[in-house]
């Protein structure tokens, strides 16, 4: 019998072990820190303990909850295991809901209206065509893909950005750390759903702002690492840029004594844009625990060499 670990220092992911036996009834489940976890073939993870990895003599393989993997391999010895992520399609959804209202939220001048209901002012702002709004998506992968081909279907103008091109009707590609400066020149409204890695960590700080038009905007839904929270108060502060749109922190919670809360041109959302269904999430573990029995190959396997 194949043993899985719920496996978080964070959140209890308890709720997971009815969802795995209903898709696999043959799958033992144990939840960490039940010593029992220490057999376990498979580490189901969020946010997992650094250096948990090395107490489970028996692993084969560690599966993320969700589609990112940095909090499960962050701190950890992974001697070659293979870490495979979650993709499920209506992800996607949501996190396009959650970015068009970010850059509606901008376009649509709606930041600047809520701020005059504070002070009572009647005062409408100019309406622009979307055209003229410059949206830059930073990561054109499962997510990023989505959020372009919607912001083009809206009429904007859409600029993307990413390690390897990727061709998209309507999206002006920008490929590689060599066009990075020049996709930030023709950016008004950033969006960052980029992974977590070595190569992307910061990315939100001083410089990138300083390439971005003066007045630009930011939203951030990829991790909370990729901001460089000073660089941003500071850039918000002298008006290099006009706001920012972040729903991912480090550390989360936000505590609630953090600057960010209260900043001006700040909307905090808590980590809220998109979440995988529980029920998709146990299938997908529970199928590919099945392929790792069978010796298939897995589904969705992150290329480490990477980070994502
Ligand atoms: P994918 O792996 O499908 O896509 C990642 C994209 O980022 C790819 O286009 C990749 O380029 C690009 N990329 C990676 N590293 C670099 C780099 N150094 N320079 C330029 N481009 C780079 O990921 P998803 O779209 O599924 O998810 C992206 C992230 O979104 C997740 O890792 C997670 O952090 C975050 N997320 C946030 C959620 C929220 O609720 N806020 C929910 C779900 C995910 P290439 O195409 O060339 O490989």
């Amino acid at each position: 019998m194949t043993r899985v670990a719920l496996i978080s220092q964070s959140a209890n992911l308890a709720y997971f072990g009815p969802l795995l036996q209903a898709a696999a009834p043959e799958l033992d489940v144990v939840v960490w820190p039940d010593p029992a976890f220490r057999e376990a073939e498979v580490a189901m993870c969020w946010n997992a303990p650094p250096g948990v990895y090395a107490e489970m003599p028996k692993l084969q393989l560690v599966h993320s909850i969700a589609a990112g993997v940095d909090n499960v391999v962050a701190g950890q010895d992974l001697r070659g295991l293979p870490v495979c992520r979650v993709v499920d399609p209506k992800l996607a959804e949501g996190m396009v809901q959650y970015v068009l209202w970010s850059v509606l939220y901008f376009h649509r001048s709606l930041d600047v209206a809520f701020a005059n209901q504070r002070k009572a002012v009647w005062k409408r702002p100019v309406q622009t065509p979307a055209l003229q709004c410059r949206v830059g998506v930073m990561g054109l992968g499962k997510l990023g893909g989505a959020i372009v081909r919607q912001l083009v279907a809206l009429g904007y103008t859409v600029n993307g950005w990413s390690r390897s091109a990727h061709a998209i009707d309507g999206m002006a590609m920008f490929t590689g750390p060599e066009a990075f400066d020049a996709f930030l020149a023709e950016t008004d409204v950033l969006i960052c759903v980029l992974p977590l890695t070595d190569a992307t960590r910061g990315i939100l700080g001083r410089r990138t702002f300083d390439q971005l038009p003066r007045g630009a905007a930011i939203v951030n839904c990829g991790r909370g690492e990729h901001l460089v929270a000073d660089d941003l108060l500071g850039a918000l502060d002298s008006g290099q840029l006009r706001g920012a749109v972040l729903d991912v922190f480090a550390p989360e919670p936000l505590p609630a004594d953090d600057p960010l809360w209260r900043a001006p041109g700040v909307v905090v959302t808590p980590h809220m844009a998109t979440m995988a269904s529980s029920t998709v999430v146990a299938e997908q573990v529970a199928h590919n625990v099945r392929r790792l029995v069978a010796g298939e190959p897995l589904a969705n396997v992150v290329d480490m060499g990477r980070g994502y």
